[in-house]
Protein backbone atom coordinates (compact mmCIF):
# COMPACT_ATOMS: atom_id res chain seq x y z
CA UNK A 1 0.00 0.00 0.00
CA UNK A 2 1.64 3.19 -1.23
CA UNK A 3 2.97 4.93 1.71
CA UNK A 4 0.89 8.64 1.91
CA UNK A 5 -2.58 6.60 1.86
CA UNK A 6 -1.35 4.16 4.58
CA UNK A 7 -0.76 7.15 6.49
CA UNK A 8 -4.63 8.37 5.76
CA UNK A 9 -6.28 5.21 6.79
CA UNK A 10 -3.80 5.20 10.06
CA UNK A 11 -5.81 8.28 10.93
CA UNK A 12 -9.38 7.41 9.66
CA UNK A 13 -8.73 3.64 10.70
CA UNK A 14 -8.85 4.68 14.28
CA UNK A 15 -12.40 6.18 13.81
CA UNK A 16 -14.02 4.02 11.67
CA UNK A 17 -16.23 1.17 12.67
CA UNK A 18 -16.77 -2.13 10.37
CA UNK A 19 -18.88 -5.08 11.49
CA UNK A 20 -18.07 -8.44 9.36
CA UNK A 21 -20.41 -11.09 9.20
CA UNK A 22 -18.78 -14.85 8.94
CA UNK A 23 -15.45 -15.62 11.27
CA UNK A 24 -14.10 -18.12 8.34
CA UNK A 25 -10.98 -17.47 6.49
CA UNK A 26 -13.17 -14.69 4.75
CA UNK A 27 -13.49 -12.88 7.76
CA UNK A 28 -11.29 -13.61 9.42
CA UNK A 29 -8.56 -12.60 6.90
CA UNK A 30 -10.28 -9.40 5.76
CA UNK A 31 -10.16 -8.26 9.55
CA UNK A 32 -6.33 -9.58 9.35
CA UNK A 33 -5.95 -6.80 6.28
CA UNK A 34 -8.20 -3.82 7.76
CA UNK A 35 -5.55 -4.17 10.32
CA UNK A 36 -2.85 -4.22 8.31
CA UNK A 37 -4.38 -1.06 6.68
CA UNK A 38 -4.70 0.67 9.78
CA UNK A 39 -8.46 -0.02 10.86
CA UNK A 40 -8.27 -2.24 13.72
CA UNK A 41 -12.50 -1.88 14.91
CA UNK A 42 -13.43 -4.32 13.37
CA UNK A 43 -16.27 -6.81 14.78
CA UNK A 44 -16.86 -10.54 13.77
CA UNK A 45 -19.84 -11.86 13.85
CA UNK A 46 -20.08 -15.68 14.14
CA UNK A 47 -22.89 -17.41 14.12
CA UNK A 48 -21.43 -20.80 15.40
CA UNK A 49 -19.58 -21.75 18.61
CA UNK A 50 -15.98 -22.09 16.60
CA UNK A 51 -14.16 -19.54 14.48
CA UNK A 52 -12.74 -21.10 11.43
CA UNK A 53 -15.95 -22.35 9.12
CA UNK A 54 -14.79 -24.72 6.64
CA UNK A 55 -11.50 -24.97 8.35
CA UNK A 56 -12.71 -27.60 11.47
CA UNK A 57 -10.24 -29.95 12.58
CA UNK A 58 -10.99 -32.97 14.91
CA UNK A 59 -8.17 -33.00 17.76
CA UNK A 60 -7.05 -36.23 18.60
CA UNK A 61 -4.81 -37.66 21.15
CA UNK A 62 -2.91 -38.90 18.19
CA UNK A 63 -2.52 -35.98 15.96
CA UNK A 64 -5.16 -33.43 14.53
CA UNK A 65 -7.32 -34.95 12.12
CA UNK A 66 -9.03 -31.89 9.08
CA UNK A 67 -12.55 -32.18 8.25
CA UNK A 68 -12.95 -29.70 6.31
CA UNK A 69 -9.97 -27.60 4.22
CA UNK A 70 -6.28 -29.27 4.49
CA UNK A 71 -4.17 -29.01 1.97
CA UNK A 72 -1.68 -25.88 1.27
CA UNK A 73 -0.06 -26.08 -2.24
CA UNK A 74 2.76 -23.84 -3.54
CA UNK A 75 0.64 -20.64 -4.75
CA UNK A 76 -0.96 -20.15 -1.37
CA UNK A 77 1.74 -17.42 -0.39
CA UNK A 78 -0.94 -15.55 1.37
CA UNK A 79 -2.15 -18.19 3.66
CA UNK A 80 1.92 -19.07 4.07
CA UNK A 81 2.35 -14.98 4.88
CA UNK A 82 -0.06 -15.26 7.85
CA UNK A 83 1.11 -18.43 8.92
CA UNK A 84 4.68 -17.75 9.57
CA UNK A 85 3.81 -14.02 11.17
CA UNK A 86 1.22 -16.44 13.55
CA UNK A 87 4.18 -19.68 14.00
CA UNK A 88 2.19 -22.00 12.55
CA UNK A 89 4.05 -24.94 11.23
CA UNK A 90 3.42 -27.42 8.20
CA UNK A 91 4.08 -30.75 7.58
CA UNK A 92 3.82 -32.85 4.18
CA UNK A 93 0.73 -34.74 3.06
CA UNK A 94 1.10 -38.53 2.67
CA UNK A 95 0.65 -40.41 -0.99
CA UNK A 96 -2.62 -39.88 -2.93
CA UNK A 97 -4.12 -42.96 -4.58
CA UNK A 98 -6.54 -42.91 -7.01
CA UNK A 99 -8.80 -46.37 -6.46
CA UNK A 100 -10.69 -48.05 -9.85
CA UNK A 101 -12.19 -51.85 -10.65
CA UNK A 102 -11.09 -53.47 -12.94
CA UNK A 103 -13.16 -56.75 -14.45
CA UNK A 104 -14.27 -56.02 -10.64
CA UNK A 105 -10.47 -56.33 -8.98
CA UNK A 106 -9.34 -53.14 -6.60
CA UNK A 107 -6.96 -51.18 -9.17
CA UNK A 108 -4.38 -48.29 -7.06
CA UNK A 109 -2.86 -45.87 -9.56
CA UNK A 110 -1.65 -42.38 -9.37
CA UNK A 111 -3.18 -39.47 -11.82
CA UNK A 112 -0.47 -39.64 -14.00
CA UNK A 113 -1.16 -43.61 -14.48
CA UNK A 114 -4.48 -42.91 -15.13
CA UNK A 115 -3.61 -40.26 -18.12
CA UNK A 116 -1.06 -42.53 -19.18
CA UNK A 117 -3.63 -45.50 -19.70
CA UNK A 118 -6.34 -43.47 -22.29
CA UNK A 119 -3.78 -40.84 -23.81
CA UNK A 120 -0.10 -41.00 -24.99
CA UNK A 121 2.53 -38.98 -22.81
CA UNK A 122 2.64 -36.53 -25.51
CA UNK A 123 -0.83 -35.69 -25.58
CA UNK A 124 -0.54 -35.68 -21.73
CA UNK A 125 2.67 -33.10 -21.96
CA UNK A 126 0.69 -31.25 -25.22
CA UNK A 127 -2.18 -30.55 -22.77
CA UNK A 128 -0.27 -29.54 -19.79
CA UNK A 129 1.61 -26.91 -21.95
CA UNK A 130 -1.42 -25.69 -23.93
CA UNK A 131 -3.39 -25.42 -20.10
CA UNK A 132 -0.15 -23.30 -19.15
CA UNK A 133 -0.19 -21.15 -22.25
CA UNK A 134 -4.10 -20.27 -22.01
CA UNK A 135 -3.06 -19.37 -18.24
CA UNK A 136 -0.67 -16.78 -19.59
CA UNK A 137 -2.52 -15.51 -22.40
CA UNK A 138 -5.68 -14.67 -19.57
CA UNK A 139 -3.20 -14.17 -16.35
CA UNK A 140 -4.33 -10.44 -16.40
CA UNK A 141 -7.59 -11.36 -15.35
CA UNK A 142 -6.97 -13.98 -13.48
CA UNK A 143 -4.58 -12.64 -10.96
CA UNK A 144 -7.01 -10.09 -10.10
CA UNK A 145 -9.20 -11.40 -7.14
CA UNK A 146 -12.99 -11.92 -8.54
CA UNK A 147 -14.35 -12.83 -11.85
CA UNK A 148 -15.33 -9.87 -13.45
CA UNK A 149 -14.90 -9.18 -17.29
CA UNK A 150 -14.40 -12.74 -18.38
CA UNK A 151 -18.28 -12.60 -19.23
CA UNK A 152 -19.50 -13.84 -23.13
CA UNK A 153 -18.87 -10.23 -24.46
CA UNK A 154 -15.32 -9.52 -22.63
CA UNK A 155 -12.06 -9.85 -24.15
CA UNK A 156 -11.47 -12.80 -21.77
CA UNK A 157 -14.62 -14.60 -22.84
CA UNK A 158 -13.11 -17.78 -23.20
CA UNK A 159 -12.87 -18.60 -19.34
CA UNK A 160 -16.90 -18.05 -19.26
CA UNK A 161 -17.22 -21.42 -21.48
CA UNK A 162 -17.67 -24.74 -20.01
CA UNK A 163 -14.69 -26.61 -19.37
CA UNK A 164 -15.68 -29.56 -21.49
CA UNK A 165 -16.28 -27.89 -24.37
CA UNK A 166 -13.13 -25.62 -23.98
CA UNK A 167 -10.75 -28.53 -23.62
CA UNK A 168 -12.09 -30.21 -26.58
CA UNK A 169 -11.93 -27.19 -28.98
CA UNK A 170 -8.33 -26.78 -27.35
CA UNK A 171 -7.00 -30.32 -27.68
CA UNK A 172 -6.62 -30.80 -24.38
CA UNK A 173 -8.80 -33.90 -22.94
CA UNK A 174 -6.33 -35.48 -20.93
CA UNK A 175 -7.37 -33.03 -18.50
CA UNK A 176 -10.47 -33.87 -17.47
CA UNK A 177 -9.15 -37.62 -16.23
CA UNK A 178 -5.89 -35.35 -14.66
CA UNK A 179 -8.28 -33.23 -12.69
CA UNK A 180 -10.72 -35.67 -11.43
CA UNK A 181 -8.34 -35.77 -8.64
CA UNK A 182 -8.60 -31.64 -7.07
CA UNK A 183 -12.31 -31.85 -8.73
CA UNK A 184 -14.62 -34.47 -8.30
CA UNK A 185 -12.58 -36.09 -5.09
CA UNK A 186 -12.44 -32.64 -3.74
CA UNK A 187 -16.51 -31.78 -3.47
CA UNK A 188 -16.45 -29.56 -6.69
CA UNK A 189 -18.27 -32.14 -9.07
CA UNK A 190 -17.63 -32.73 -12.53
CA UNK A 191 -14.95 -30.47 -14.28
CA UNK A 192 -15.84 -30.23 -16.92
CA UNK A 193 -19.57 -28.57 -16.52
CA UNK A 194 -17.85 -25.58 -14.44
CA UNK A 195 -16.77 -22.41 -15.98
CA UNK A 196 -13.15 -22.25 -17.18
CA UNK A 197 -12.27 -19.29 -14.79
CA UNK A 198 -13.18 -21.78 -11.34
CA UNK A 199 -10.43 -24.07 -13.02
CA UNK A 200 -7.58 -21.33 -13.44
CA UNK A 201 -8.14 -19.82 -10.39
CA UNK A 202 -7.90 -22.65 -8.50
CA UNK A 203 -5.10 -24.38 -10.66
CA UNK A 204 -2.72 -21.60 -11.14
CA UNK A 205 0.72 -22.78 -13.13
CA UNK A 206 2.05 -23.51 -9.31
CA UNK A 207 -0.30 -25.65 -8.29
CA UNK A 208 -0.51 -27.32 -11.80
CA UNK A 209 2.97 -28.31 -12.02
CA UNK A 210 3.68 -29.34 -8.87
CA UNK A 211 0.37 -31.76 -9.25
CA UNK A 212 1.91 -32.70 -12.40
CA UNK A 213 5.09 -33.74 -11.28
CA UNK A 214 5.41 -34.17 -8.05
CA UNK A 215 8.13 -36.55 -7.81
CA UNK A 216 10.72 -34.19 -9.17
CA UNK A 217 9.23 -31.33 -7.09
CA UNK A 218 9.68 -33.60 -3.76
CA UNK A 219 13.28 -34.44 -4.66
CA UNK A 220 14.21 -31.01 -5.36
CA UNK A 221 13.17 -30.34 -1.39
CA UNK A 222 9.47 -28.83 -2.56
CA UNK A 223 6.86 -31.58 -1.19
CA UNK A 224 3.45 -30.15 -1.95
CA UNK A 225 0.92 -30.08 -0.71
CA UNK A 226 1.41 -29.36 2.86
CA UNK A 227 -0.57 -29.22 5.91
CA UNK A 228 -1.12 -27.52 9.15
CA UNK A 229 0.43 -29.61 11.86
CA UNK A 230 -2.36 -28.96 14.04
CA UNK A 231 -4.95 -28.48 11.88
CA UNK A 232 -6.39 -25.85 10.03
CA UNK A 233 -9.27 -24.94 12.30
CA UNK A 234 -6.88 -24.39 14.62
CA UNK A 235 -5.17 -22.34 12.71
CA UNK A 236 -8.36 -19.53 12.20
CA UNK A 237 -8.84 -19.93 15.68
CA UNK A 238 -5.61 -18.69 16.40
CA UNK A 239 -5.61 -15.80 14.11
CA UNK A 240 -9.86 -15.47 15.96
CA UNK A 241 -7.86 -14.70 19.47
CA UNK A 242 -6.84 -11.58 17.98
CA UNK A 243 -9.98 -10.00 16.83
CA UNK A 244 -13.11 -9.17 18.65
CA UNK A 245 -15.22 -12.19 17.81
CA UNK A 246 -18.42 -12.73 18.56
CA UNK A 247 -19.62 -16.10 18.93
CA UNK A 248 -23.13 -17.68 18.91
CA UNK A 249 -23.99 -14.48 17.30
CA UNK A 250 -27.71 -14.08 15.57
CA UNK A 251 -28.01 -11.60 13.53
CA UNK A 252 -31.44 -9.89 13.78
CA UNK A 253 -31.58 -7.23 11.40
CA UNK A 254 -29.30 -4.92 9.12
CA UNK A 255 -30.15 -1.12 8.22
CA UNK A 256 -27.70 0.27 5.59
CA UNK A 257 -27.06 3.57 4.09
CA UNK A 258 -24.69 5.93 4.88
CA UNK A 259 -24.19 3.92 8.14
CA UNK A 260 -25.39 0.80 8.36
CA UNK A 261 -27.19 -0.66 11.85
CA UNK A 262 -26.91 -3.91 12.85
CA UNK A 263 -28.67 -5.74 15.95
CA UNK A 264 -27.62 -9.00 17.05
CA UNK A 265 -27.83 -11.10 19.93
CA UNK A 266 -25.21 -13.45 21.20
CA UNK A 267 -23.86 -15.62 24.21
CA UNK A 268 -25.45 -18.86 24.95
CA UNK A 269 -29.24 -20.17 25.24
CA UNK A 270 -30.98 -18.44 28.27
CA UNK A 271 -28.76 -15.73 28.50
CA UNK A 272 -28.40 -13.62 24.80
CA UNK A 273 -27.16 -10.04 24.71
CA UNK A 274 -28.88 -7.81 22.15
CA UNK A 275 -27.45 -5.17 20.70
CA UNK A 276 -27.75 -2.59 18.38
CA UNK A 277 -24.88 -0.72 17.03
CA UNK A 278 -23.94 1.19 14.10
CA UNK A 279 -20.73 0.91 11.76
CA UNK A 280 -19.21 2.73 8.65
CA UNK A 281 -19.63 -0.37 6.52
CA UNK A 282 -20.64 -4.24 6.59
CA UNK A 283 -19.39 -7.11 5.08
CA UNK A 284 -21.02 -9.72 4.46
CA UNK A 285 -17.78 -12.94 4.24
CA UNK A 286 -20.38 -15.92 4.25
CA UNK A 287 -22.84 -16.93 1.49
CA UNK A 288 -24.69 -13.24 0.67
CA UNK A 289 -28.10 -15.62 0.35
CA UNK A 290 -28.48 -15.61 4.13
CA UNK A 291 -28.55 -12.00 4.60
CA UNK A 292 -31.80 -12.35 3.18
CA UNK A 293 -33.35 -13.43 6.50
CA UNK A 294 -31.91 -9.96 8.39
CA UNK A 295 -31.93 -7.12 5.59
CA UNK A 296 -33.64 -5.09 3.01
CA UNK A 297 -31.67 -5.65 -0.34
CA UNK A 298 -32.89 -4.40 -3.81
CA UNK A 299 -34.81 -6.33 -6.30
CA UNK A 300 -31.56 -6.32 -8.43
CA UNK A 301 -29.24 -7.90 -5.61
CA UNK A 302 -32.02 -10.39 -4.78
CA UNK A 303 -32.49 -11.95 -8.60
CA UNK A 304 -28.52 -11.89 -8.93
CA UNK A 305 -27.98 -14.37 -5.56
CA UNK A 306 -30.82 -16.41 -6.95
CA UNK A 307 -28.55 -17.71 -9.30
CA UNK A 308 -26.14 -19.30 -7.08
CA UNK A 309 -25.28 -23.32 -6.88
CA UNK A 310 -24.24 -24.92 -4.30
CA UNK A 311 -23.09 -29.04 -3.86
CA UNK A 312 -23.76 -30.77 -0.81
CA UNK A 313 -20.57 -31.81 0.35
CA UNK A 314 -19.73 -33.85 4.01
CA UNK A 315 -16.88 -35.61 6.18
CA UNK A 316 -17.35 -38.50 8.58
CA UNK A 317 -14.46 -39.25 10.55
CA UNK A 318 -14.59 -42.73 12.17
CA UNK A 319 -11.90 -45.02 13.64
CA UNK A 320 -10.63 -46.61 11.37
CA UNK A 321 -8.16 -49.96 10.58
CA UNK A 322 -6.55 -51.67 7.67
CA UNK A 323 -6.15 -48.98 5.62
CA UNK A 324 -3.17 -47.36 3.98
CA UNK A 325 -1.93 -44.03 5.32
CA UNK A 326 -2.93 -41.64 2.18
CA UNK A 327 -5.31 -39.58 0.60
CA UNK A 328 -7.10 -42.35 -1.56
CA UNK A 329 -9.90 -40.78 -3.73
CA UNK A 330 -12.28 -43.03 -6.77
CA UNK A 331 -11.38 -42.45 -9.77
CA UNK A 332 -14.34 -43.03 -11.65
CA UNK A 333 -16.27 -40.64 -10.19
CA UNK A 334 -19.62 -41.69 -7.98
CA UNK A 335 -23.10 -41.00 -7.58
CA UNK A 336 -24.73 -38.95 -4.75
CA UNK A 337 -23.77 -40.46 -1.31
CA UNK A 338 -21.43 -42.96 -2.28
CA UNK A 339 -17.26 -42.84 -1.14
CA UNK A 340 -15.50 -39.88 -3.12
CA UNK A 341 -12.38 -40.23 -1.14
CA UNK A 342 -10.89 -40.86 2.14
CA UNK A 343 -8.00 -39.59 3.85
CA UNK A 344 -6.05 -41.32 6.93
CA UNK A 345 -3.19 -39.53 8.38
CA UNK A 346 -1.57 -41.96 10.35
CA UNK A 347 -0.86 -45.93 9.39
CA UNK A 348 -2.35 -48.64 12.01
CA UNK A 349 -5.52 -48.15 14.04
CA UNK A 350 -6.82 -44.42 14.04
CA UNK A 351 -9.13 -41.43 12.53
CA UNK A 352 -10.03 -41.73 9.15
CA UNK A 353 -12.05 -38.82 7.25
CA UNK A 354 -14.52 -40.03 4.73
CA UNK A 355 -15.34 -38.06 1.92
CA UNK A 356 -19.15 -38.30 0.23
CA UNK A 357 -21.87 -35.89 -1.78
CA UNK A 358 -24.69 -37.00 0.42
CA UNK A 359 -28.14 -36.53 -1.22
CA UNK A 360 -30.23 -33.96 1.30
CA UNK A 361 -31.73 -35.32 4.51
CA UNK A 362 -29.22 -38.36 4.94
CA UNK A 363 -27.78 -39.16 8.47
CA UNK A 364 -24.39 -39.50 9.16
CA UNK A 365 -25.13 -43.47 10.23
CA UNK A 366 -26.49 -44.00 6.44
CA UNK A 367 -23.57 -42.61 5.07
CA UNK A 368 -21.57 -44.82 6.60
CA UNK A 369 -23.42 -47.76 5.66
CA UNK A 370 -22.68 -46.68 2.12
CA UNK A 371 -19.71 -45.32 2.57
CA UNK A 372 -18.50 -49.37 3.88
CA UNK A 373 -20.21 -51.02 1.05
CA UNK A 374 -17.69 -48.86 -1.16
CA UNK A 375 -14.84 -49.14 0.59
CA UNK A 376 -15.18 -53.62 0.89
CA UNK A 377 -14.54 -52.58 -3.32
CA UNK A 378 -11.52 -51.56 -2.52
CA UNK A 379 -10.17 -52.74 0.82
CA UNK A 380 -12.44 -55.88 2.37
CA UNK A 381 -10.31 -56.45 4.92
CA UNK A 382 -10.60 -52.88 6.59
CA UNK A 383 -12.79 -52.67 9.70
CA UNK A 384 -14.40 -48.65 9.94
CA UNK A 385 -15.89 -48.03 13.84
CA UNK A 386 -17.90 -45.59 15.31
CA UNK A 387 -18.19 -41.99 14.35
CA UNK A 388 -15.89 -39.35 16.31
CA UNK A 389 -17.49 -36.23 14.17
CA UNK A 390 -19.28 -35.64 11.20
CA UNK A 391 -19.62 -32.26 9.19
CA UNK A 392 -21.76 -31.51 6.34
CA UNK A 393 -21.76 -28.25 4.25
CA UNK A 394 -23.50 -26.17 1.54
CA UNK A 395 -19.88 -26.07 -0.86
CA UNK A 396 -19.00 -24.40 -3.55
CA UNK A 397 -21.45 -21.64 -4.35
CA UNK A 398 -20.45 -20.90 -8.11
CA UNK A 399 -22.92 -20.10 -11.19
CA UNK A 400 -23.56 -22.38 -14.42
CA UNK A 401 -21.51 -21.32 -17.21
CA UNK A 402 -24.45 -19.52 -18.74
CA UNK A 403 -25.21 -17.27 -16.14
CA UNK A 404 -20.97 -17.22 -15.93
CA UNK A 405 -21.63 -15.78 -19.58
CA UNK A 406 -24.15 -13.46 -18.92
CA UNK A 407 -22.16 -11.44 -16.92
CA UNK A 408 -23.36 -12.52 -13.34
CA UNK A 409 -19.85 -11.75 -11.73
CA UNK A 410 -20.00 -8.16 -13.51
CA UNK A 411 -23.25 -7.65 -11.91
CA UNK A 412 -21.74 -9.34 -8.26
CA UNK A 413 -18.92 -6.87 -7.99
CA UNK A 414 -21.17 -3.75 -9.02
CA UNK A 415 -22.71 -4.18 -5.88
CA UNK A 416 -19.34 -4.25 -3.85
CA UNK A 417 -20.10 -0.72 -1.39
CA UNK A 418 -23.91 -0.14 -1.96
CA UNK A 419 -25.05 1.60 0.63
CA UNK A 420 -21.62 0.35 2.57
CA UNK A 421 -22.30 -3.50 2.61
CA UNK A 422 -19.40 -5.24 0.84
CA UNK A 423 -19.47 -9.25 -0.07
CA UNK A 424 -16.61 -11.94 0.38
CA UNK A 425 -15.90 -15.48 0.26
CA UNK A 426 -16.06 -18.48 -1.86
CA UNK A 427 -18.72 -17.11 -4.10
CA UNK A 428 -16.99 -14.20 -4.91
CA UNK A 429 -13.47 -15.84 -5.06
CA UNK A 430 -13.88 -19.43 -5.64
CA UNK A 431 -14.19 -22.32 -2.97
CA UNK A 432 -10.46 -22.67 -1.33
CA UNK A 433 -8.25 -20.76 1.27
CA UNK A 434 -5.67 -19.33 -1.03
CA UNK A 435 -8.76 -17.51 -3.22
CA UNK A 436 -10.87 -16.77 -0.55
CA UNK A 437 -7.93 -14.85 1.61
CA UNK A 438 -6.62 -12.76 -1.67
CA UNK A 439 -10.03 -11.61 -2.32
CA UNK A 440 -10.31 -10.23 0.95
CA UNK A 441 -7.09 -8.56 0.58
CA UNK A 442 -8.25 -6.82 -1.89
CA UNK A 443 -11.76 -6.23 -0.77
CA UNK A 444 -10.23 -4.35 1.99
CA UNK A 445 -7.87 -2.30 -0.16
CA UNK A 446 -11.38 -1.53 -2.60
CA UNK A 447 -13.12 -0.56 1.09
CA UNK A 448 -10.15 1.38 2.35
CA UNK A 449 -10.03 3.31 -0.82
CA UNK A 450 -13.97 4.04 -0.59
CA UNK A 451 -13.72 5.05 2.86
CA UNK A 452 -11.23 7.55 1.92
CA UNK A 453 -12.79 8.96 -0.33
CA UNK A 454 -10.42 7.81 -3.24
CA UNK A 455 -13.67 5.67 -4.94
CA UNK A 456 -15.55 6.11 -7.40
CA UNK A 457 -17.98 3.60 -6.38
CA UNK A 458 -21.47 4.49 -6.36
CA UNK A 459 -22.97 5.17 -2.89
CA UNK A 460 -26.49 5.38 -3.97
CA UNK A 461 -29.64 3.69 -2.60
CA UNK A 462 -31.23 1.68 -5.24
CA UNK A 463 -35.05 1.27 -4.74
CA UNK A 464 -35.07 -1.50 -1.43
CA UNK A 465 -37.11 -4.01 -1.59
CA UNK A 466 -37.25 -7.50 0.76
CA UNK A 467 -34.92 -10.47 0.06
CA UNK A 468 -36.48 -13.20 0.51
CA UNK A 469 -34.38 -16.30 2.13
CA UNK A 470 -33.66 -17.94 -0.87
CA UNK A 471 -33.37 -21.81 0.25
CA UNK A 472 -29.99 -23.49 -1.06
CA UNK A 473 -30.11 -24.48 -4.91
CA UNK A 474 -28.62 -27.53 -5.62
CA UNK A 475 -26.30 -28.76 -8.84
C1 LIG B 1 -14.30 -30.95 3.15
C2 LIG B 1 -13.62 -29.71 2.64
C3 LIG B 1 -12.31 -29.78 2.19
C4 LIG B 1 -11.67 -28.64 1.73
N1 LIG B 1 -10.36 -28.73 1.37
C5 LIG B 1 -9.70 -27.62 1.02
C6 LIG B 1 -8.31 -27.67 0.79
O1 LIG B 1 -7.69 -28.72 0.96
N2 LIG B 1 -7.67 -26.53 0.40
C7 LIG B 1 -8.35 -25.36 0.23
O2 LIG B 1 -7.74 -24.36 -0.14
N3 LIG B 1 -9.67 -25.27 0.48
C8 LIG B 1 -10.36 -26.37 0.88
N4 LIG B 1 -11.68 -26.29 1.17
C9 LIG B 1 -12.39 -25.02 0.92
C10 LIG B 1 -12.20 -24.02 2.07
O3 LIG B 1 -12.41 -24.63 3.28
C11 LIG B 1 -13.19 -22.88 1.89
O4 LIG B 1 -13.10 -22.34 0.61
C12 LIG B 1 -12.99 -21.75 2.89
O5 LIG B 1 -12.86 -22.25 4.18
C13 LIG B 1 -14.17 -20.79 2.77
O6 LIG B 1 -14.04 -19.77 3.73
P1 LIG B 1 -15.20 -18.69 3.92
O7 LIG B 1 -14.80 -17.85 5.05
O8 LIG B 1 -15.51 -18.07 2.61
O9 LIG B 1 -16.51 -19.54 4.26
P2 LIG B 1 -16.80 -20.42 5.54
O10 LIG B 1 -15.61 -21.19 5.91
O11 LIG B 1 -18.06 -21.17 5.21
O12 LIG B 1 -17.08 -19.36 6.68
C14 LIG B 1 -18.28 -18.64 6.77
C15 LIG B 1 -18.53 -18.38 8.25
O13 LIG B 1 -19.69 -17.56 8.34
C16 LIG B 1 -20.51 -18.06 9.38
N5 LIG B 1 -21.88 -17.63 9.07
C17 LIG B 1 -22.69 -18.04 8.08
N6 LIG B 1 -23.86 -17.41 8.15
C18 LIG B 1 -23.80 -16.57 9.20
C19 LIG B 1 -24.70 -15.65 9.79
N7 LIG B 1 -25.92 -15.45 9.31
N8 LIG B 1 -24.29 -14.95 10.88
C20 LIG B 1 -23.06 -15.12 11.40
N9 LIG B 1 -22.16 -16.00 10.88
C21 LIG B 1 -22.52 -16.71 9.80
C22 LIG B 1 -20.31 -19.56 9.34
O14 LIG B 1 -20.66 -20.16 10.58
C23 LIG B 1 -18.82 -19.65 9.04
O15 LIG B 1 -18.04 -19.66 10.21
C24 LIG B 1 -12.35 -27.41 1.67
C25 LIG B 1 -13.65 -27.32 2.14
C26 LIG B 1 -14.28 -28.46 2.63
C27 LIG B 1 -15.70 -28.35 3.14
Amino acid sequence: MPYYRLLTASDQGSTTRICVVGAGAAGLSAAWYLRKRGFSHVTLLERSGQAGGKCLSLEQAGGTIDLGAALLMPNYKKVLAIAAEAGAATVPVAAFRGLRLRDGKPVTQTVGQMVLERYSLLEMLRAGSRYLAAYRKHRAVLRRPGFAGMAADAPHSDLSKPFRQWVSENGMEPLLTQLVLPFAAFGYGDVGALSVAYVMRYIPPAFYLTMSFRKFFRAAGQDWPRRFARGFGPFWQQIAKRFDVRMHALVEFVECDRQVTVAWSEGSHGNRVHHREQFDALILACDPRVAGGFADWSADEAALFAKIRTKPYSVTVCEAEGLPASVSFVAEMPGPGRLIQFWKPEPGRGPCAFYTCPADGISPEEIMTQVRDDLRLFHPRASVGRILRHASWDYFPHVTPEDFADGFYDRFEALQGRRNVWYCGALAAFESIENVVAYSESLADRLVDHLLGNSTESLGRPGASKLQPTSPVRD
